[in-house]
């Protein structure tokens, strides 16, 4: 699988299992190790997501090694709030069973997240995240944040499909050198009402959630499907073998409509 380097020289396999409403306990485990099976190395999650146990357990009982999987979690908007990132990331480490993450993130841009950054780096430079980042921060945050910090931050996780491609956040993230990771790939499955999908995969023998992906892919994001389904999981991996061409690309690209199906970061209320 394709790796993407992140501007600090760490590698982040292209593709990972996001894990958003697994429920913690059996189904988040069965579904991590169904993902390594199928050869993911990268797993996504957040202290709200209520699963980071179940993560831990995962990757203990995991027939992979530690180091060989890239595991992301997120520090969540309270713990923003209220100044406790280093303890939140101390708890999140605890439940996941592991003494760093590959990736931290500040989940949302609420109040306080320029302190909560500072910790993020302290996090960074202790050797408890091996890169550090960002998720849902539009321009002018992710300005603020590499005025008042020393670090340049690594992603920024954002909502990312066909319909929504949020042009003015990845133009700053490129001049930075912050990849894009793409949340709700498959558009939270609303990818099965658009024909274009369906047509284009049945010209390569795929299945419409592979051509999404795929275009995710050669757009050069970074991709985490969310599943808990053994079939599905397998087949949200198998997408390095076929191409989509320069006029399905376009087809494709030419989808984009500003539509969110989650939260605006410049309009939320939690
Ligand atoms: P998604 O776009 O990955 O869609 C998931 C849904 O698509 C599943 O519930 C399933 O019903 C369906 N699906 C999956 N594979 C399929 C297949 N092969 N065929 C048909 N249907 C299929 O949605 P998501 O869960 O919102 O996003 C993915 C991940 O992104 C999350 O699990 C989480 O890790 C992350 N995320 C992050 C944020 C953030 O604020 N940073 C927000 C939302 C999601």
């Amino acid at each position: 699988m394709k790796q993407i380097e992140l501007n600090n020289g760490v590698q982040m396999p292209q593709i990972g299992l996001g894990v958003w409403q697994a429920k913690d306990g059996q189904e988040v485990v069965r579904a991590i190790h169904w993902a390594l099976e199928s050869g993911y190395r990268h797993i996504d999650t957040a202290s709200i997501y209520k699963n980071e146990e179940g993560v831990g357990q995962a990757i203990q009982t995991a027939l992979v090694d530690r180091e060989q999987i890239f595991l992301t979690t997120k520090i969540w908007n309270n713990d923003i709030r209220a100044r406790r990132t280093k303890e939140a990331l101390k708890e999140s480490l605890d439940r996941l069973q592991t003494s760093y993450v590959d990736l931290l993130l500040l989940h949302w841009p609420v109040d306080h997240f320029e302190e909560a950054w500072l910790a993020l780096e302290e996090a960074y430079q202790a050797g408890q995240a091996k890169a550090i980042g960002l998720s849902n921060f539009m321009p002018e945050q992710i300005e603020k944040v590499i005025e008042i910090g020393s670090v340049i931050p690594a992603v920024n996780q954002i909502e990312y499909h066909p319909y929504l491609t949020q042009a003015d956040v990845t133009q700053v993230c490129e001049k930075h050198g912050i990849v894009v990771t793409a949340w709700s790939p498959l558009m939270q499955g609303h990818f099965k009402n658009e024909s274009l999908f369906a047509d284009i995969a049945a010209a390569h023998g795929k299945t419409p959630a592979q051509v999404v992906l795929r275009w995710g892919i050669q757009r050069d994001v970074i991709i985490i499907p969310k599943s808990t389904n053994q079939g599905r999981i397998q087949e949200n991996f198998e997408l390095f073998d076929f191409e989509l061409s320069t006029e399905e690309m376009q087809q494709i690209n030419d989808l984009e409509r500003g539509r969110r199906f989650g939260p605006d970061p410049r309009n939320f209320d939690f």
